[in-house]
């Protein structure tokens, strides 16, 4: 006997287990399905994000920060610890108890919030009566059927496969192996030095691993500002430690007990060998067992849903978000859609404002931004101004022992509306927020500049480039 809810999610990430908790809310009878099984072979909700991204990686990146400091920077505290040892297996498994912690976490919101949480493979099977049926299946069986008169798709992406390469997780890793060994590969090799490639290959190289990263395009770090990114390349491959090769085009790659690379770079032929190779080339939509061709859900050429501007599809009352539908593919970016398509549902009017989206690698030090680079106003015509700020003189930095980096703001020459923020600098993935703030609330570069910021604090370094937007910077 078919279950009937008002809506039913498919997919507990953070696009998914959002959506389903805001529906519920607002007084819908709603289910959430998800297929995911831990390494344990047991569900878990939460999705990539909880599970295999997001907070399994911070986890591992603040573990190899502690032990590079140990090792690097405390001594000029005056503490002094001899010869500091290191157990993945130790790392790893704290990693897992907070992927545990939160998963859990996630079951225990969709009890109080009274969503019904199936485990499974959710397929669109049709529409009757205006109610869409979705059945459930675990093990290639049938465990449920369900009908709803909404229903969110948010099934996320996988990694993309890179051709002739194949993922075993032993030796060449894709996200869930690089964030699960449990011992230090002597060499270890990626190929892609985007978000995933940078910070797996930070957390490695910071507890001992000889990293190398293979990238095709001749930039690094296209997406960011430019300036910022030439800073980022500095550090990283300086204070990190990551050997970073861009312009390169990969040839056979070898998998015994260890990884034989064979690829090009300026026209030469290069080899590198390594024990452990992590491919972070991008990801692809995941619509695996959706049924979606079967009840015509139109998809593009790349395999995105496709949705309009309120993440609606081509089908009455089926809705798509997060990393399955076009944008970037950032967990904040799936809730907030999340949100706003459950408060479609109830009929209201909200909005998500893709030009404020933040973007945050979390390498040391952390890079992140908001709104335009300078790069794309040149290319746009839009005449800028621009405020810049390093946190070498900042007294909280300095204590902090983090005093690198800088802050930039870009501003409209005519009015002082603030059209972008970078970052790369000591906890960057907070100060950016004061910059979201801004592009929300069409500030100007004046209105930062006369904002009280606390001190010593590393807002300052923000104060200082909003004051330099006008040339007026304190400390510069
Ligand atoms: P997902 O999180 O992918 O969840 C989709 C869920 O749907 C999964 O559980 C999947 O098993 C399930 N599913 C799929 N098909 C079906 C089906 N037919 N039936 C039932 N269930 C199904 N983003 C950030 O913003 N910040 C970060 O720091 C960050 N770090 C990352 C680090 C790594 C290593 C990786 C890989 C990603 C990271 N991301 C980060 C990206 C982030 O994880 C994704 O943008 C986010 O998880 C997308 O959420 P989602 O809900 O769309 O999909
Ligand atoms: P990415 O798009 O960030 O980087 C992939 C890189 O691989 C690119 O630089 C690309 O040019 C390169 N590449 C592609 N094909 C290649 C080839 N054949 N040889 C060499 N290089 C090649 O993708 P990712 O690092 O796999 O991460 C996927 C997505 O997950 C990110 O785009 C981001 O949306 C999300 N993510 C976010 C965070 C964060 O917010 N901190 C962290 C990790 C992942």
């Amino acid at each position: 006997m078919s279950q009937e809810f008002d809506v039913v999610v498919i997919g507990a990430g953070p696009g998914g287990y959002i959506a389903a908790i805001r529906a519920a809310q607002l007084g819908f009878k709603t289910a959430c399905i998800d297929a995911f099984k831990g390494s344990d072979g047991q569900p878990a909700l939460g999705g990539t994000c909880l599970n295999v991204g997001c907070i399994p990686s911070k986890a591992l990146l603040q573990s190899s920060e502690h032990f590079h400091a140990v090792k690097h920077s405390f001594a000029e505290h005056g503490i002094n610890v001899k010869s500091p040892s290191f157990d993945a297996a130790q790392m790893i498994a704290r990693k897992d108890g907070i992927v545990q912690k939160l998963t859990s976490g996630v079951a225990f919101l969709f009890k109080k919030n009274k969503v019904t949480s199936l485990h499974g493979l959710g397929s669109l099977k049709g529409r009757d009566n205006e109610k869409w049926q979705i059945e459930v299946r675990d093990g290639g069986k049938v465990v449920d059927t369900v009908s709803a008169s909404h229903v969110i798709i948010a099934t996320g992406s996988r990694p993309r496969p890179l051709p002739g390469v194949e993922i075993d997780n032993q030796t060449v890793l894709d996200n869930t192996g690089a964030l699960a060994m449990t011992s230090t590969p002597k060499r270890l090799g990626v190929i892609g030095a985007g978000v995933i490639g940078l910070e797996m290959g930070s957390v490695w190289a910071r507890v001992g691993s000889q990293v190398t990263i293979l990238e095709a395009l001749p930039t690094f770090l296209g997406a960011a500002d430019s300036q910022i990114a030439r800073e980022a390349l500095r550090t990283l491959t300086k204070d990190t430690g990551l050997t970073i090769h861009t312009g390169v085009k990969i040839g056979s790659v070898k998998v015994g007990k260890t990884v034989t690379l064979e690829y090009e770079k300026d026209g030469k032929a290069e080899t590198l060998t390594v024990d452990k190779l992590i491919v972070a080339v991008g990801r692809v939509p995941n619509t695996d067992g959706l049924g979606g061709e079967a009840v015509n859900l139109q998809m593009d050429e790349r395999g995105f849903v496709v949705v309009d501007d309120s993440c609606h599809t081509n089908l009455p009352n089926v809705w798509a978000i997060g990393d399955v539908v076009r944008g970037p593919m950032l967990a904040h970016k799936a809730m907030e859609e999340g949100v706003a398509v459950a408060e479609r549902i109830a009929g209201q009017k909200p909005h998500v404002d893709f030009g404020s989206i933040p973007w945050v690698i979390y390498t040391s030090p952390e890079i992140a931004w908001v709104g335009k680079t300078e790069d794309q106003l040149k290319k746009e015509g839009v005449a800028y101004k621009k405020g810049t700020a390093p946190f070498a003189p900042n007294g909280r930095a300095l204590g902090m022992g983090q005093a690198q980096g800088t802050v930039k703001i870009l501003a409209d020459a005519e009015t002082d509306r603030i059209l972008g923020m970078h970052v790369i600098g000591p906890m960057a993935s907070e100060l950016i927020t004061e910059g979201v703030l801004s592009l929300e609330f069409k500030a100007a570069s004046e209105d930062i500049a006369r904002i009280v910021h606390a001190h010593p604090s590393l807002s300052e370094a923000v104060h200082e480039a909003a004051l330099a937007c006008d040339k007026r910077a304190l400390h510069g």
